[in-house]
């Protein structure tokens, strides 16, 4: 069984390719309300995670990883924010006040 990651539009998986590209993938939270929110920022419309779904390093902030150990870690409570979604997904982000009339 392949890991892959999770997220809408991205189709990294656990290889050797994607590890010599310093790329790391991390389990869903535990913490119900946590998964949640990661389950919304995927954006994949009725995603609900599996034990074993994936998000590759790619979706996080760089400040989002605690790379103090051996293994790469997510901080506590962190939510993936980083993702190339197609631009009618897009809109969602622009904040109020900034669009460009
Ligand atoms: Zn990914």
């Amino acid at each position: 069984m392949l890991d892959f990651c999770a997220a809408y539009g991205c189709s990294n998986e656990r290889s050797i390719q994607t590890r010599s590209r310093g790329i790391t993938f991390h389990r869903f939270p535990k913490d119900n309300s946590l998964k949640r929110q990661w389950e919304l920022a995927v954006k994949r419309e009725g995603f609900v995670a599996a034990e074993r779904s994936l998000l590759c390093s790619e979706h996080f902030k760089p400040d989002d990883f605690d790379r103090t150990g051996q293994i790469v870690r997510l901080r506590h409570g962190v939510k993936p924010s980083v993702f190339n979604f197609p631009s009618h997904l897009q809109k969602v982000f622009v904040p109020f006040g900034k669009r460009i009339h």
